[in-house]
């Protein structure tokens, strides 16, 4: 039988104990087990290479992406790392050109220096992903909602561009969650998670994610996993599966904030660009609701002239500044410099990341105490 996602989030993966009946996947926190005899052992040997709390979350990730396997690392980018470590020397990639600043700093950084490159493309535009892609392109690696603009990309259809030249689709999820967006089915191979923002969603766990269909493919990265050993410990693992269980409750109530901001945003005068995909005015609007269920609840928006950003961040109260996103807590950050000072600040203009953009994650309080907060703290900071 075959459940909705509602009844996914509680009961996918490994539902409960079998030994005990304990209704919670345990803690086993262990990092070794007891072998029988030699080369006898029940399924567990080292819990670098496998662990039944971490076993339980991967299962759980590769249903709610409707895919077969999953893997969960001890970071968003720990899985990141971990996936880019697929490729060799002399491949490229072909990346969104606004992506999460640690996604850029490992590409620009760390794989640079091993001979893997990168070439930066607007992947919401489907020519330009088509013309960046030759012989030494092994991938294409996509964030949509993109991250901080909200740029949609059409997944299915870079997939189907992908696939024509036998290249990889890699698709960073952590803006929607599978409880919106599934990626796998709209054709990519491999997703991406930073369990650490709506997956967890408390604000109180760092964790990565990944999904994907194929086996050969999911092969290779669990020994990839073990390799290169940034593993999800078992208690986060626990508390990643806690957090998913609430994941649909929190989301329709993101959603619902994110759209009531947005909108309030759109018409206050206060902001001269307001970018959220569920927005009519937003030019991914269509594609968004072709491919998601959703807009999500991150908000970027470009504060009028004659206020003043640094004011506004100091004079908000409810609303917390600080990095991250996802949590029950709406957060405000300044992507310039913070999320994105990894990026270098001509490309950062280029693509739109001015000064006076303000990244928002609208939290789950009650709207209208979120909407004063944002609106008593631009009024003082009028120059
Ligand atoms: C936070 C984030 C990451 C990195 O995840 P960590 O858990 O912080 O390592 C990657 N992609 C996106 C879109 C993110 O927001």
């Amino acid at each position: 039988m075959s459940y909705s996602i509602n009844s996914l989030l509680i009961h996918g993966g490994i539902d409960g104990d079998e030994t005990t009946g304990a209704v919670n996947v345990p803690v086993y926190q262990t990092s070794t087990y007891k072998q029988d005899g030699l080369g006898e052992n029940r399924g567990w040997e080292y819990s670098r290479t496998g662990n039944p709390t971490r076993a339980a979350l991967e299962k759980l990730i590769a249903d709610l992406e409707e895919g077969e396997y999953g893997l969960a690392f001890a970071s968003g980018l720990a899985a990141i790392n971990t996936v880019l470590s697929l490729f060799k020397s002399g491949d490229v990639l072909v990346v969104s050109d606004n992506i999460y600043g640690g996604t850029f700093r490992i590409l620009d950084n760390v794989f640079n220096n091993f001979g893997i490159t990168y070439r930066i493309v607007d992947t919401s535009d489907l020519n330009a992903v088509e013309a960046a892609i030759d012989d030494s392109v092994k991938a294409v690696y996509v964030e949509s909602p993109a991250n901080p603009l909200l740029t949609v990309t059409d997944i299915a259809e870079v997939s189907k561009i992908s696939h024509k030249y036998g290249k990889l689709l890699i698709v960073d999820n952590t803006f929607l969650t599978p409880y919106l967006q599934r990626p796998l089915s709209l054709g990519a191979d491999i997703v991406i998670h930073s369990g650490t923002k709506y997956l967890g969603g408390h604000s109180d766990t760092v964790s990565g994610l990944v999904a994907l269909k194929d086996k050969a493919l999911a092969d290779r990265l669990y020994y990839l996993q073990n390799a290169i050993g940034g593993v999800l410990a078992p208690w986060d693992s626990f508390l990643m599966i806690r957090g998913i269980k609430t994941l649909g409750v929190r989301m329709d109530r993101h959603i619902a904030n994110a759209g009531k901001v947005a909108k309030w945003l759109e018409k206050s005068g206060y902001v001269s660009r307001v970018y959220y995909p569920g927005l009519e005015s937003d030019p991914g609007f269509e594609i968004q609701n072709k491919q998601a269920d959703g807009a999500g609840a991150m908000i970027s928006f470009v504060l009028n002239e004659k206020y003043d950003y640094k004011k506004f961040f100091k004079s908000l109260k409810l609303v917390t500044l600080a990095e991250s996103l996802g949590g029950v807590e709406s957060l405000v950050c300044h992507p310039a410099s913070m999320t994105h000072a990894a990026i270098p600040a001509d490309i950062r203009k280029s693509v739109g990341i001015v000064d006076e953009l303000i990244r928002l994650s609208v939290g789950i309080e009650d709207v209208d105490d979120i909407i004063g907060d944002l609106e008593q703290a631009i009024i003082s900071s009028e120059n």
